[in-house]
């Protein structure tokens, strides 16, 4: 049976807005039909009317599902370093509550309006809640191993724990270039073949750059606290992003996550480069961490691909897309919402290669649709809520 809404506007996201449009799905939720409000076909067709703009599911490009029972645990505003020994001594809680924070936490994303999800784990905890949530994830198992010496074990173990979770979606990544050592980078290279998408967090402290120009600052006592070795590394002038693209195999795809320290020099040099990158950006991640945003405005400039992510409820008080686009127009009003949509859907679809069923209202797909209500037109107010309608 086919289900025929219309609103305000539709926003199919790659072709222009329909005022007064039509939507039509199918029960098992693929588009059978987009059409304009005057067409002929719909003359005889039993509408359903929704007060706001419809659109395809979110795309959520960065998240850490297994971390969702830390919510409210981390103090805002610690600084990167301080955030990550936190962290690392909240792993240790009961399995049923890790379990339950997870189920909760999939499910509200649903809710939001969240159809597909990149998201990074460390353990396979995960794989159960993921197979049999509606959302279609991307599970990006993370490498960590900043001493040389666990190099092969750890990429070993990272594919043990990709194997939890077949058939679903997964790739291997570093975690980030402070966590990986130059050897286990390199090894990585050698055990994955060029379908294998990265996703590293990305300057995501200015400290990173620090560490790695001139080896000072707060991550030589986060290396301390934690018993870290860093004596293999030595300052070498170049910023954290440098220190892991160049070891990582040219043909394979780059997410970027955080970037709230990336120049327009970095973007130069990725593009000199000729990688295939992704930034993705978690702008409530960023000021509940280190209490400031990207520079947006360089990433549109120069026409980079944008994607968005929550990051998990350690670092964000919820996993709500719209959240994080009321955050960015609140800070950069120039911006179109039919621009930070589409970095909210297709963007992230296709950085994630599921823009065959994801990221777009388009005939064959199956994205899922979403009711934006409290619009004022096509502007996002501050208001807007959302409304999961397939
Ligand atoms: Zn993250």
């Amino acid at each position: 049976m086919t289900t025929y809404y219309t609103a305000d506007y539709i926003l199919p996201i790659t072709s222009p807005p329909i005022k007064g449009g039509v939507v039509a799905i199918d029960e098992n939720g693929l588009i059978v039909g987009l059409y304009q409000s005057n067409d002929p076909l719909l003359h005889d067709k039993e509408l359903i009317r929704c007060a706001g703009v419809l659109t395809p599911g979110f795309v959520n490009g960065h998240c850490h599902l297994e971390l969702s029972h830390m919510k409210g645990k981390v103090p805002k505003g610690i600084g990167l370093p301080k955030f990550l020994s936190t962290v690392m001594a909240e792993r240790s809680t009961a399995e049923e509550e890790v379990e339950k924070a997870m189920v909760d936490a999939d499910r509200a994303m649903f809710a939001n309006g969240i159809q597909v999800v990149g998201d990074h784990v460390n353990t396979p905890v995960s794989a159960t809640v993921k197979a049999q949530s509606p959302i279609c994830y991307h599970t990006f198992v993370e490498l960590i191993g900043f001493d040389p010496a666990v190099a092969d074990d750890r990429v070993d173990q990272a594919r043990d724990t990709e194997y939890e979770f077949e058939p679903q979606r997964t790739s291997i990544t570093p975690h980030a270039a402070y966590s990986c050592s130059k050897k286990l980078l390199r090894s990585l290279s050698d055990k994955v073949d060029d379908k294998n998408i990265f996703s590293i967090h990305n300057q995501e402290s200015d400290e990173e750059n620090k560490f790695f120009r001139y080896k000072q600052g707060a991550f030589l006592d986060f290396y301390k606290e934690n018993n870290i070795s860093h004596d293999h590394m030595t300052a070498n002038g170049k910023n954290a992003l440098q220190n892991s693209l160049q070891f990582l195999p040219e043909d394979n795809r780059v997410l970027l996550v955080h970037n709230t320290y990336t120049a327009p020099k970095d973007m130069d040099y990725v593009a000199r480069i000729g990688r295939d990158v992704y930034y993705c950006l978690c702008p409530r991640a960023n000021l509940y961490i280190e209490g400031r945003l990207p520079k947006i405005q360089s990433f549109v400039l120069s026409k980079q691909k944008i994607m968005l992510g929550t990051d998990s409820l350690a670092s964000n008080d919820t996993l709500d897309i719209l959240e994080e686009l009321k955050t960015i127009h609140a800070e950069f009003a120039d911006l179109s919402f039919e621009t930070t949509l589409s970095w909210a859907t297709i963007n992230g679809a296709k950085a994630l290669r599921v823009e065959d069923q994801y990221g777009s209202l388009e005939v064959g797909k199956s994205p899922g649709l979403i009711l934006i209500k409290n619009m004022d037109s096509l502007s996002l107010t501050a208001q807007a809520t959302v409304e999961r309608i397939v």
